[in-house]
């Protein structure tokens, strides 16, 4: 994008971050086919590496988006110089928000893990915990799912570029699962399912499939996760296999972090 175009100019700037991740949420926003060329007309993409050579990581940024968790100390330097430069900060994806599955290494001895791969452990400037961004900086929007969700990001990015906020309901995948027509799998096949504590984006894509959710969009607001870890123990699974069903793609988000350490043994 020319931001030396005087119409360019008054577009919102927008910077894409990729921290400790896999790059899967940003792709979400490069295969939004039908609305990409709207979006690009609309804001002036001045940094997103994995779409463009041309950089710009000082910004000033009206937006910026950032994916990934927080694991080496470099990231979280350039996590504060990318707040310092950002009027507003948006996280996307299970990394971002919730620590992602690099996260699972905070439940071990990370020391062990690093030792067993690497011949100098002592020169990678690991932090102790790979983290979520919001324990780091202020964050003016969590955007979940491990991929983010294409219409979600569509419904973010039109909201902040007319100022509201985004409609992004925060209710279970139940709540979809049911508008889908799809068959509950707990009640049908007496599968273990997040669903009932999983913030709803993806449209119930497992349950529509004959399979439980395994919660990669995070806890939903409120999750009762105690009710639904109960209902796992009725259904005849052990104390070991609930803890690893909260202890997945969001295991440390505080509330499935607390459920699945209360059934460690
Ligand atoms: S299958 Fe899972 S997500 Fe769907 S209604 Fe049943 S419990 Fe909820
Ligand atoms: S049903 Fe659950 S695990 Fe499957 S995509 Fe949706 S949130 Fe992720």
């Amino acid at each position: 994008m020319d931001s030396s175009n005087p119409v360019h100019a008054r577009r919102p700037r927008l910077g894409v971050f990729k921290l400790a991740s896999c790059d899967g949420c940003q792709l979400t926003l490069l295969d939004c086919e039908d609305e990409l060329l709207a979006v690009a007309q609309a804001v002036d993409i001045v940094h997103f590496p994995e779409a463009s050579s041309s950089l710009m990581p000082e910004g000033p940024f009206d937006v910026v988006l950032v994916e990934g968790s927080l694991s080496t100390s470099e990231q979280l330097e350039q996590l504060h110089r990318i707040r310092k430069n950002a009027r507003a900060l948006v996280t996307i994806g299970a990394c971002a928000t919730a620590g992602g599955i690099q996260a699972l290494r905070n439940f071990a001895d990370h020391a062990e893990f690093a030792r067993a791969v690497y011949a100098r452990p002592d020169m990678l400037p690991i932090l102790a915990k790979s983290t979520p961004v919001a324990e780091h900086v202020s964050v003016d929007f969590e955007l979940r799912g491990c991929p983010i969700d294409k219409r979600q990001l569509i419904e973010l990015i039109a909201a902040m570029l007319v100022g509201r906020a985004p409609v992004i309901p925060n209710e279970s995948v139940c709540m979809e699962c049911k508008r889908r027509g799809a068959v509950c799998v707990v009640v049908t096949k007496n599968q273990a399912c997040l669903g009932p504590v999983t913030h709803a984006g993806c449209g119930a894509i497992c349950p529509a499939f004959a399979r439980g959710c395994y919660g990669c969009f995070g806890p939903r607001e409120r999750p009762n996760t105690r009710a639904l870890a109960q209902h796992m123990r009725a259904q005849g699974l052990t104390g070991r296999e609930i803890a690893r069903s909260f202890r997945l793609f969001t295991a440390y988000a505080p509330e499935f972090r607390e459920e699945s350490e209360r059934h460690e043994s």
